[in-house]
């Protein structure tokens, strides 16, 4: 069941297990932070990521089953290491939609709102596909990145839709 009327979003933090999850989390839009942003060898680790999502309304998204126990509701735990179970398991929770689809709205790599790239800055790379003025392109403005949907944005989206139909 497709839920068109989209609530609020629920955004999510995640630890360092979780990185092919967070990059396609980010690749469908939504707002996802993850614990490789902070300093590495932090022994309280845990307690800083249950901190962050308890003060900005974030779903802890973990492998360590301990500290989803002490997320409580602020917390959920994945008991499988395959992204797909993973999307499939926060569809059934309710916490994404079932709806799917790669949207490039959000940097893949930090998080940011991507926009709309100017003539210059797809000129300025040298990996912007060539001749597909037809295509849009979006720019990181954190990571001076290009963005576009390409073959790759498609593919993920069908791949995603074909594990969910099975
Ligand atoms: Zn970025």
């Amino acid at each position: 069941m497709s839920k068109k009327n989209k609530k609020t979003e629920t955004r999510f933090l995640t630890d360092r297990m979780l990185g092919t999850l967070t990059r396609y989390l980010r690749f469908m839009g939504y707002d996802t932070l993850s614990a490789t942003t902070l300093q590495s060898g932090n022994k309280s680790e845990d307690t800083v990521l249950l901190g962050i999502a308890s003060a900005s309304g974030r779903m802890l998204l973990t492998r360590d089953k301990e500290l989803a126990v002490r997320g409580g509701n602020l917390a959920r735990h994945f008991s499988s290491d395959d992204v797909l179970f993973q999307v499939r398991q926060l569809i059934e929770e309710g916490l994404i939609s079932d709806d799917v689809e790669v949207r490039m709205q959000r940097c893949s790599l930090c998080n940011s709102i991507l926009r709309l790239a100017t003539r210059e800055e797809i000129k300025s790379t040298e990996y912007a596909p060539q001749n597909r003025m037809e295509v849009s392109f979006y720019w990181c403005p954190q990571c001076r990145r290009l963005y576009w949907m390409g073959s790759h944005g498609r593919n993920l989206t069908k791949r995603l839709r074909d594990y969910l139909l099975m």
